[in-house]
């Protein structure tokens, strides 16, 4: 079987004693192993919240049967957009070329996101978009963004009480970098936020620590 966590040897001990005779309550568990039930409060503890062991009151530990895999596959589950959010970068679509270039610098990420005059979202804006754009002698500081930047209703945005799951899938999808986390107002679509493959990533390790407890 897959684990996730890495267990000890009490903690294993205990599991077969649950899958055997559950239900069963922590005092006979101590009992069997020859311990007090203080010693063992704190794997119990491990073993419950890691999902392995179900505990209902008055009748005692359950074994849930579920895989490591399984379980680390309903905490992915579980993660929301706004756990991993990080603050978006967003530039006029009047602004130049050449000024989103230095934005895209001095805030130092690797998409732009276009709003309007309202502060609603209308484009895109991608490290190549901007090299696209400055290839030949074009003069930069005349080209409006909006001109060369992918736009609505073109772009993958998603909410913050999404799954981060489905964001990657369209991160995967689309082979994009970045997606915006909107809000919509009567306004129209507010940046509040971005996913990037960072924070993806962010949340990959935290994943990894996770199961080294
Ligand atoms: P790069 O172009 O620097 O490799 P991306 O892979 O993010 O960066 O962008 C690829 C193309 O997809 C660009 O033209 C960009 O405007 C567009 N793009 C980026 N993010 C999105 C998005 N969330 N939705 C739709 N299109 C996007």
């Amino acid at each position: 079987m897959v684990r996730t966590i890495q267990l000890n040897k009490r903690q294993e001990h205990i599991l077969q004693i649950v899958k055997d005779n559950g239900p069963i309550t922590g005092e006979q568990i101590a009992e069997r192993l020859n311990l007090t039930r203080a010693t063992l409060r704190p794997d119990l503890a491990i073993l419950t919240m890691a999902g392995y062991l179900e505990a209902r009151p008055r009748v005692g530990y359950f074994y849930t049967g579920k895989t490591g895999s399984q379980l680390l596959t309903e905490k992915i589950k579980k993660i929301r957009v706004n756990e991993y959010q990080s603050i978006p970068v967003v530039v006029e679509e009047s602004v130049s070329v050449y000024d989103a270039i230095c934005s895209m610098f001095l805030e130092d990420v690797g998409t732009l996101f276009v709003i309007d005059k309202n502060g609603s979202l209308v484009g895109v804006l991608s490290r190549k978009d901007l090299l696209r754009a400055s290839i030949g002698k074009r003069d930069l500081d005349a080209i409006p963004v909006n001109i060369i930047m992918t736009r609505m209703p073109n772009i993958s945005i998603c909410k913050k009480d999404d799954l981060l799951i489905d964001v990657a899938m369209k991160i995967i999808e689309k082979q994009i970098d970045s997606v915006p986390v909107i809000k919509e107002t009567e306004n129209g679509l507010e940046v509040v936020g971005r996913i990037t493959k960072t924070n993806m990533t962010k949340a990959l390790l935290d994943l990894a620590k996770d199961e080294m407890i």
